[in-house]
């Protein structure tokens, strides 16, 4: 098998803003693991390389699961090398006014949100130490610095994941590694078809940009972050949100 200089992993690659990152890191001398949470996603994103002729595969990994993780980190390390981009996109709601919200839904937008960051960075972070290079690009939400009302756990896991990337940035800056956050807006994906029209009608009052934002809005950001072109660039959030939010 021919030698990759960069093996990328994208988390939550079959659909939406992780599709189109995985899409946009695609490069000659780059290898793409973008990751399902079934066997038949998997399949979807090894098919859609393939098409679009981008070195790459999918792979099966749940984000809640450190033996999984561990397993996927090994796994990749031994087959191509240990991955030196690490897009940690793959997130859910499970939306309910605090009043109402179960224990279960909070801890597990917490877990697969937020402690999947710690879980993967950490898994990676000693290639990319090894290497001296290395770019970790978290996937945020406006709703970490605007909240919103029913989705008190995701705002919380967003919010946490910019304090996270803050502090890692300043622990790894020296070893040539950056972290940052990419923070979207609303984003025409599954996660916001679920919206009602007129939520979504009231949003779009909202956005100086009067549109809802695409995946490859995003995913122009994160390669952009993951090139050299963003090397000075660490522990930042950087807001992709047609300007719903300026911070
Ligand atoms: P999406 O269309 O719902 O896709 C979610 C992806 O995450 C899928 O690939 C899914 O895999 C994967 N995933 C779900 N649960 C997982 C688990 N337990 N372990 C591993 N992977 C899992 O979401 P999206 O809208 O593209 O959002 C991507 C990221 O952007 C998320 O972090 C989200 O919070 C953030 N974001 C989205 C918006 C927006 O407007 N869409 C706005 C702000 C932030 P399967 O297909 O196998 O289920």
């Amino acid at each position: 098998m021919k030698k990759f200089t960069t093996i990328a992993l994208v988390t939550g690659a079959t659909r939406g803003i992780g599709k189109a990152i995985a899409k946009a890191l695609s490069a000659t001398d780059t290898y793409i693991v973008g990751t399902a949470t079934s066997e038949q996603g998997a399949e979807v994103i090894s098919t859609y390389f393939d098409e679009d002729q981008i070195n790459g595969e999918g792979r099966v990994f749940n984000a809640g699961s450190f033996e999984n993780t561990k397993t996927l980190i090994s796994e990749i390390s031994d087959a191509f090398g240990y991955p030196s981009i690490l897009i940690n996109n793959a997130g859910i709601t499970k939306d309910q006014l605090l009043l109402r919200m179960k224990e279960e839904d909070w801890d597990d937008v917490i877990d697969i949100n937020l402690k999947s960051v710690y879980r993967l960075s950490r898994l990676c972070l000693k290639g990319m130490m090894k290497n001296r290079w290395g770019r970790i690009i978290n996937i945020g939400s406006v709703v970490g610095s605007i909240g919103n009302a029913g989705q008190s756990n995701y705002s919380a896991s967003k919010s946490a994941i910019e304090g996270f990337t803050r502090s890692l940035a300043r622990e790894i800056g020296m070893r040539g590694i950056t972290v940052n956050t990419v923070a979207p807006g609303f984003i025409e994906t599954d996660m916001t078809l679920q919206l009602d029209e007129d939520v979504r009608a009231k949003m779009l009052e909202k956005i100086p940009l009067a549109r809802l934002g695409q995946p490859k809005d995003v995913a122009s950001v994160v390669k952009f972050l993951a090139s050299s072109s963003g090397e000075y660039i660490t522990g930042e959030t950087i807001h992709v949100n047609g300007g719903l939010y300026m911070g």
